[in-house]
């Protein structure tokens, strides 16, 4: 690491590369991958304290959606983590996010989950850190979602797309400069083809508070909001 480089998270002065996307989403057959997996500059204290929250992403990720596909071989290291030590605790924190479905089948809902929320902001930040757009965003500025919105076509084809490896990570972004709305960037990621979230980095907490009630139209941004959100 470079003299002076600065942490991407918070600004300080780093002492460490940190990947972008969590490593635990990357299966062994991944491992000669020719997508350059994302890593940053990190403070100590930035790069502390994330494998659990990303080991418990991975393992929300894999069990959100049918089997199939890389998800399958995630699997074994999800089953993996739950036999180490403090597998039971994993297997409870999987536990507390299910919720019954029609049909007395369980479902996991990703977005109600504060540490899988915090890692898709983490991702975020880090992004956009990445593309220059701004770096040492604070996770106060990033709101997310699960997205079950509709997202009009015309703003999707604004975006740009990228991915990291697209069966593991894909992405589209918006740098959005929207200072009237207070809004800089728009994110839309899907992980193992499965899970989708949005975010946005505002300055403006009514705007993140517009976006959790689901608001219809902010800036170009139209979001068509199902009922009963
Ligand atoms: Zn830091």
């Amino acid at each position: 690491m470079k003299k002076g480089e600065l942490c991407a998270y918070c600004g300080k002065p780093a002492s460490d590369w940190e990947h972008i996307f969590p490593k635990c989403l990357y299966p062994t057959s991944k491992s000669k991958s020719k997508i350059q997996r994302l890593t940053i500059p990190a403070c100590n204290e930035c790069n502390n304290g994330w494998s659990d929250d990303e080991a418990h992403f991975r393992n929300a990720m894999v069990l959100a959606g049918e089997p199939g596909g890389i998800a399958n071989e995630l699997w074994e290291a999800v089953q993996r983590s739950f036999k180490k030590s403090d597998g039971g605790r994993r297997v409870k924190d999987i536990i507390s996010q299910l919720k019954p479905v029609e049909g007395n089948k369980c479902k996991i809902y990703p977005g109600r989950d504060e540490r899988v929320i915090r890692v898709v902001k983490k991702v975020i930040r880090g992004l956009s850190h990445n593309y220059k757009i701004m770096t040492a965003v604070p996770e106060s500025l990033v709101w997310v979602d699960i997205l079950n919105y509709q997202i009009q076509k015309n703003f999707l084809d604004e975006m740009t797309h990228d991915h990291r490896e697209e069966d593991i990570a894909k992405y589209d972004y918006q740098v959005l400069n929207d200072y009237k709305n207070d809004i800089y960037s728009a994110w839309i990621i899907t992980f193992l083809c499965r899970v989708s979230f949005i975010g946005i980095v505002s300055f403006s907490e009514s705007m993140k508070s517009n976006f959790a009630r689901g608001c219809p139209s902010v800036g170009n941004l139209q979001l068509n909001v199902p009922d009963g959100r």
